[in-house]
């Protein structure tokens, strides 16, 4: 399986993700920033979705 990764630097913390996949996404409120929980918490299809609707372009695909 594909291996999802966020660019940290560039997530403004929108919420985007993990309202699409929280199982696999989760905002930190305090830093403002996402992160990736549970690699497997999600079909690919939902990740691709996150992707889509990042709206700085920081969730990809690694690997
Ligand atoms: S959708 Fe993008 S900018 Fe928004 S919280 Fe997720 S990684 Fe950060």
């Amino acid at each position: 399986m594909r291996k999802v990764a966020i660019d940290t630097d560039a997530c403004i913390g929108c919420g985007n993700c993990e309202g699409l996949c929280p199982k696999v996404f989760k905002v930190d409120e305090q830093a403002g920033k996402s992160s990736v929980i549970l690699p497997s918490g999600g079909t690919e299809d939902c990740i691709d979705q996150a992707i889509d609707a990042c709206p700085v372009g920081a969730i990809r695909w690694e690997g």
